[in-house]
């Protein structure tokens, strides 16, 4: 069996109760080491396989998982964040399908939740923006014409610009074609949750600056939206004067 696990965003005990227990039983871990806090794997058994896949194609992954199987071994497939958001899952669950392996995915905090928990923000504020696009720019892999950075932008909700880092030069070109101005905030979170944690506030006109002069280029998140700072409408949910489901209004 393998079992996909989200790792969380850095620090070691984000990762779900589910996902530590099966990293303490795998007889088998691929971790992404690029992005995976290694402390994550002080847990492993001492006598478990441990494999780095940032030096591994998707056939080696595929094949060592395939030997672990047919010796009755468990596999983590340990991935950064939360495995659904860019975690290349889907090409390696059609070929387990195809090779007849069984596989669960287990979900972990991704780092765009770390990021906001590091700024303590809420990426819903009513009357700001009631959704978040989880977005990139085109680098080595395309992106949809559709999903142009630029076309993106253009409904001004908040937004998490992930992969993107290196070229903040063209994030910030493409976003100021939107509904964003120079002026609209805008913050670089680097390693989000991580001890090295660094976070950025500037403006969507400042971000390639930013970037620059403090040094953030990779594994960093930008986020963008009047979210980081604007005046917001209280919640509906806690309103006094509001009946839910659950409470009479008391006003
Ligand atoms: N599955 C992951 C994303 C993998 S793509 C998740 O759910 O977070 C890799 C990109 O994620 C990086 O280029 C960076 O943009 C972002 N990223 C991953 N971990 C991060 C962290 N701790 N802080 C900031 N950005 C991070």
């Amino acid at each position: 069996m393998v079992h996909f696990v989200g790792a969380g965003p850095g620090a070691p005990d984000l990762i779900t109760l589910r996902g530590a227990e099966l990293l303490k039983q795998a007889d088998v871990i691929i971790y992404a080491g690029s992005l995976v806090n290694p402390v994550l794997l002080e847990t492993a058994k001492q006598d478990c396989e441990i494999h780095n896949s940032a030096a591994m194609t998707l056939e080696e992954v595929l094949a060592v998982m395939e030997r672990a199987e047919a010796e009755g071994k468990t596999t983590v497939r340990l991935h950064t964040g939360d495995p659904c958001v860019y975690g290349a899952i889907r090409e390696q669950m059609d070929a387990l399908d195809e090779l007849g392996i069984p596989y669960d995915d287990v979900p972990g905090v991704s780092s765009f939740c770390g990021a906001a928990a590091a700024l303590r923000a809420e990426y819903t504020l009513p009357g700001v923006s009631q959704s978040v696009i989880i977005t990139r720019l085109a680098g080595r892999t395309p992106v949809p014409e559709a999903e142009s950075l630029t076309s993106m932008a253009s409904h001004g909700a908040s937004m998490a610009v992930f992969l993107s880092s290196g070229m903040l030069g063209r994030v910030q070109e493409e976003l100021l074609k939107g509904a964003y101005t120079a002026d609209t905030p805008a913050a670089l979170v680097y390693k989000a949750t991580w001890p090295e944690e660094k976070t950025v506030r500037c403006t969507v006109g400042t971000l390639a600056q930013a970037g620059e002069e403090h040094g953030i280029s990779k594994t960093a998140l930008v986020l963008v939206g009047n979210f980081l700072d604007s005046p917001y409408e209280k919640s509906k949910l806690y309103d006094p004067s509001f009946t839910t489901e659950f409470r009479e209004a008391s006003r």
